[in-house]
């Protein structure tokens, strides 16, 4: 089985599509990787789920990546006399330690590093940015605010701090069961939410280890301004515009996304556009002319995936969304516009033997015209380097280890297999060959292309360049 597009699609599972049967139909409809969203359901339902997409590769015989998304420093106010109160516009409103519930005037912040950081002239958005706050003033544990749009708040919502770089980890003590649960089920990526910062990433890696491929959601406008060493650090990138459009004026989205997108192909970094894709699908049989655009223009932008959240996890048409995504991505893809821009966009390689081999990689397969671009790969490596170039042809990823050709399975242009170990490179150009018919991509007398690093076995070794003949 292989599909015929690039562009990946992520979905996520949820209450309205955790059964085996909408699963598979999921799968069917096109999904490449699965993501379990820990702000939600318990483990035993992940659990679950976890069993039923691993079944799916053994049915199909085709690896399936499941992404773990950890909640992060999710801040929440208190609670309210009679579940909820109305904030006028223009009056004060005060955030303190005293935790009884609140009203009009004031509510208990259970967060005391809020108090830490926040200072007069910064702005606070509640309830995803229905309410917002302008603070005066911030001491003796209080708060103080004047309500700039007011509106009807309740219970324990959401609050967001655009303005300052919070003294949080990216992982709260929920996030750290939850990982190490996600981990021993063996998902293949981990999301931090509200990454604010490069160390975020490093101090999860050093829980990680190579467990699992770690994705940074870029949500916080603090991530924007350092987006080059986050993307560097990370594994992949999620533009996770849910929590950007609170933080960031919303009209600032667009070119964030544009400009998250390009600093993730700079390091070669997969990327995920997330967040209202076909929002109004979890209703309606049909998208808005809007969303089916805001799909493709994800697309021509160069993202290497394109997700679904509510749409997939709780909305009446699951399986009707992806096989939506599925179609406006073969349409772009079949438009000799989409090669003009992802060409356009092309990045300077690395100064690396890995992105200099890919970059020959790329010109080679235009030059002999060939039917496949083949790579080899222990860590995965070489096969995102390749992604990374964008060449015309797929790359059939081969690889020994299951939880690498997992890995990769979301990644732009990647076909991803288990493949033996290879020792020698006549053996590999004969795995190749025979992989590259047997998957469909290659048929008697053309070229192949093959990239591999010696010696074989080793991770990070990208420096072979090959030309075979199928026989
Ligand atoms: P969430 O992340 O769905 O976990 O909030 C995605 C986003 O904010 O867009
Ligand atoms: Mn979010």
């Amino acid at each position: 089985m292989r599909r015929n597009r690039k562009a990946k699609i992520v979905a996520t599972l949820g209450p309205a599509s955790s059964d085996q049967a909408t699963i598979t139909a999921l799968f069917e409809a096109g999904v490449d990787m699965f993501r379990f969203n820990f702000s939600h359901g318990s483990h035993e339902d992940h659990r679950a789920r976890h069993e039923i997409v691993r079944g799916l590769e053994k049915t199909y015989g085709r690896p399936v990546s499941i992404l773990a998304d950890l909640q992060g420093p999710k801040i929440r106010l208190g609670t309210f006399q009679g579940d909820a109160a109305v904030l006028e516009t223009g009056s004060k409103f005060v955030m303190d330690r005293d935790e009884t519930p609140g009203d009009a005037s004031r509510v208990y912040l259970p967060h005391p590093e809020l108090f830490a950081a926040v200072k007069a002239g910064q702005n606070l958005l509640l309830d995803d940015g229905k309410i917002r706050l302008a603070i005066e003033s911030n001491q003796d544990n209080r708060i103080v605010t004047t309500v700039t749009v007011g509106g009807k708040i309740s219970n324990r919502k959401g609050v967001n701090v655009p303005d300052a770089i919070l003294p949080i980890p990216a992982m709260t003590p929920k996030d750290l069961i939850d990982l190490e649960f996600a981990l021993s089920l063996g998902v293949d990526w981990v999301a931090l939410s509200f990454v604010q910062q490069v160390s975020d990433i490093e101090d999860a890696r050093k829980i990680i280890g190579d467990r699992a491929l770690i994705q940074s959601k870029i949500e916080k406008p603090a991530a924007m301004l350092d987006i080059d060493a986050i993307c560097n650090a990370s594994d992949s990138v999620m533009v996770a515009r849910g929590d950007l459009g609170v933080e960031l004026p919303i009209q600032q989205v667009p070119r964030a996304q544009k400009e998250i997108i390009r600093a993730s192909r700079k390091y070669g970094k997969p990327t995920i556009v997330a967040t209202h894709m076909l929002e109004s699908m979890t209703e309606s049989p049909m998208p808005t002319r809007a969303e089916a655009s805001d799909v493709a223009n994800a697309i021509y932008e160069g993202a290497d995936a394109v997700m679904l959240s509510a749409e997939s996890a709780s909305g009446n048409n699951p399986v009707r969304a992806v096989q939506m995504m599925d179609a406006i991505i073969k349409e772009v893809e079949a438009d000799p516009t989409y090669r003009m821009m992802l060409d356009a966009q092309q990045v300077a390689p690395l100064p690396t033997a890995e992105d200099a081999i890919c970059n020959a990689l790329r010109d080679t397969t235009c030059a002999i015209n060939a039917a496949a671009t083949v790579t080899y790969t222990k860590s995965g490596h070489t096969s995102m380097s390749a992604a990374r170039v964008r060449p015309t042809t797929s790359i059939l990823s081969i690889t020994p280890e299951l939880k690498t050709a997992r890995r990769l399975a979301w990644v732009w242009g990647i076909h991803s297999i288990v493949g033996k170990d290879v020792t020698s490179v006549d053996e590999m150009v004969s795995e190749a060959t025979t992989a590259a018919v047997r998957e469909g991509f290659a048929k008697k007398g053309e070229y192949i292309a093959i990239s591999a690093g010696l010696p074989f076995g080793a991770s990070g070794t990208t420096n072979l360049l090959h030309i075979a003949t199928v026989k």
